[in-house]
């Protein structure tokens, strides 16, 4: 066991607190110098003189202190480590030779910083976070593993990388046209923007373009650069499930002759896109260490089982569970929830929704293609928007997440839940007692809501949103930033939520792993007309047929795995695949 003291340097404010961490520090007490001022004014936590009490990390006002006793691994293992109190990481994933290699790990325990360091942007300093980091060091730390040779084609300025950033939306500040932003990249500009399908946006600037079109043009720089390793950051982010399916084709297709080495949340993509895969635990913003590579099908089963049993880590208390058979269908006789046909027209684009209805205890799923109108559906049941023919359903109450969420105010997560104490829909008991915990939102309930992390933002989001008494909740994308740990807890807790309070749920969600955890039924959104002018949704239907009809347009099969029953793409023209083309069951491979 080692003790590790984490100082989050963002959270601490040592101008507005009164030291709470040191005045109320035992060892500091009885004259040891455990907590004491650093060089730059905020605290130095000893490891070694800290008793593991605890009492600092509940006396501090803004949450900015983690304190941990961990299975650690081999200090000898830390490549870096951001300050004495800071982040550590152990270990490195390994570029693969040709062919794709997957990292798999929670939020905040290093992946970033791994390609970072992987790509040459970022010398490690292998632990001694005083100086700066030396290849030469890091040539020498390596000796004798596979990542030697890496680091000295590094060193040696002789590998030629390739970094697809995480935060594409960073990208709409660059004063260029999405061309020349591509075209920096290489001379195979115009046809990687041909293959991502953004072609007709080459004259556009990047601050005119959308959230997933700033992720195809990113994309599309990196397939344009020719590169001897390509590391590519999240590529889902922002994508529907149409485009998640093309680059993760592009991706595959880049990695029949070059090595690429990528970081994803969404796990039926993930599943798709890389044969090999390193897990990464441990607790973030404090360590991550890196697994020794797995096969891609052990290493998510491993991950869902939760137990790494060659490093004997448990890193999750139960394992994550699929049912290989669709949920039966509600009982039609008694709707909860009732939607007459909806329609709208905004200048160019038109949609129509047929109605339908929605049961008690039940989560529908909305999916389907961006641009087809599933945010302004939505948007109409929750009253944001009139819509032009039709009404919402009379006398339904709804609480709804938007799709981006912005906090605008410096409030923090309690100060908003206590604002809506007087509010009758608003549930404090329910809030308090299973949705923070269930969310994980406790230790960050006092922090101001602009400090929040995107993922820490969405589950609180999630949490306001689920704590209010209403007939219907609307959810758009509440598994947007999440890490796929955060996404399969979220949507076993949708689930839980609609059913215990006898409710209804539409969720807008493009992962496909989310979707088959969380709902009952789905409603399916697509494209009317050929130019993008119109759009069309229907349902809900059931899994089966919702399903079918979403993946028979992207042209994708599912099987499912035997031993976890989660569902996993089927190679394209292998026997599976065509045989369930043959029988037209794109999702559930034989009929329940
Ligand atoms: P991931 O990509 O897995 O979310 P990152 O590599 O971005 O993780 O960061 C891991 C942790 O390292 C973060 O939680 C943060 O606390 C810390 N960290 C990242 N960058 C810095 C930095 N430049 N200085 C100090 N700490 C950092
Ligand atoms: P999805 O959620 O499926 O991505 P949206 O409902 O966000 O689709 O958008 C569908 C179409 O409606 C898009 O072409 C979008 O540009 C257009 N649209 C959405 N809101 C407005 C608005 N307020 N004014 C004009 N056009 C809009």
């Amino acid at each position: 066991m080692a003790r590790i003291a984490i100082l989050l340097n963002d959270r601490c404010h040592p101008k507005e607190c009164q030291w709470e961490c040191q005045a109320y520090c035992p060892p500091v007490r009885m004259g040891q110098e455990c907590i004491v001022e650093g060089p730059i004014g905020k605290p130095v936590i000893s490891e070694t003189l800290c008793i593991g009490c605890g009492i600092c990390v509940h006396k501090c006002p803004f949450d900015a202190i983690k304190i941990l006793n961990t299975p650690e691994a081999d200090p000898s293992e830390v490549v870096h480590r951001y300050g004495y109190n800071g982040f550590r990481m152990y270990r490195l994933p390994i570029p693969p030779t040709g062919g794709i290699t997957g990292v798999l790990g929670p939020n905040g325990t290093g992946k970033s910083t791994a390609l970072r360091i992987l790509a040459g942007r970022e010398v490690p300093n292998l632990g001694d976070y005083a100086a700066p980091g030396e290849w030469s060091k890091v040539v020498e730390h390596f000796r004798g593993t596979a990542l030697r040779a890496h680091f000295e084609r590094i060193a040696k300025g002789q590998l030629r990388t390739v970094l697809k950033p995480q935060y594409v939306d960073h990208l709409s500040d660059e004063p260029l046209s999405t061309l020349d932003y591509v075209a920096a990249g290489g001379p195979g500009a115009a046809a990687a923007l041909e293959d991502v399908g953004l072609a007709s946006r080459s004259d556009r600037r990047l601050s005119e373009l959308s959230g997933g079109e700033l992720q195809l043009a990113a994309i599309a720089r990196t397939l344009a650069t020719d590169a001897d390793l390509y590391l590519v950051d999240e590529p889902s982010s922002y994508l529907d499930i149409v485009h998640r399916l093309k680059v993760a084709r592009l991706l595959r297709r880049l990695g029949a002759s070059k090595s690429v080495l990528v970081v994803e949340h969404d796990l039926a993509l993930f599943d798709y896109l890389a044969d090999t895969a390193h897990l990464i635990y441990g607790e973030p913003a404090a360590f991550g260490v890196i697994s020794h590579p797995l096969p891609m099908r052990s290493a998510i089963n491993t991950y869902l089982t939760g137990y790494l049993k060659d490093e004997n880590v448990r890193f999750r208390a139960d394992a994550i569970r699929f049912v290989a058979h669709p949920p039966k269908p509600a009982a039609r006789s008694n709707p909860l929830v009732e939607f007459a046909p909806l329609e709208k027209s905004f200048a160019g684009f038109h949609l129509a929704v047929g109605g339908g209805s929605l049961a008690r205890g039940q989560t529908v799923g909305i999916v389907g293609p961006n641009g087809t109108g599933k945010t302004t559906f939505v948007r109409m049941l929750a009253g944001a928007e009139p819509p032009t023919k039709g009404r919402p359903p009379p006398g339904v109450t709804v609480s709804y997440k938007p799709q981006y969420l912005k906090a605008s105010t410096p409030a923090s997560l309690r100060e908003r839940a206590n604002a809506l104490a007087n509010d009758p829909t608003f549930d404090a008991k329910l809030f308090e007692r299973d949705l923070l915990p269930a969310l994980h939102l406790e230790e960050v309930q006092d922090v101001a809501l602009p400090d929040l992390s995107g993922g820490e933002l969405q589950r609180a989001g999630v949490a306001l949103t689920l704590a209010r008494t209403v007939t219907l909740y609307l959810l758009d994308e509440p598994s947007a930033y999440l890490d796929a740990d955060e996404r399969m807890s979220m949507a076993r807790l949708i689930r839980r939520q609609v059913e215990r309070q006898a409710v209804s749920a539409l969720v807008v969600d493009h992962d496909v792993y989310f979707l088959d955890l969380a709902c009952d039924e789905l409603m399916v959104f697509a494209q009317d007309a050929p130019d993008g002018t119109r759009g069309r949704g229907d349902g809900p239907f059931s899994m089966r047929e919702g399903m079918n009809r979403l993946l028979a347009d992207v042209n994708i099969t599912f099987r499912r795995d035997p031993e976890t029953l989660r569902p996993r793409v089927n190679r394209e023209g292998s026997v599976l695949d065509r045989e369930q083309r043959g029988r037209r069951e794109y999702y559930y491979d034989a009929p329940a």
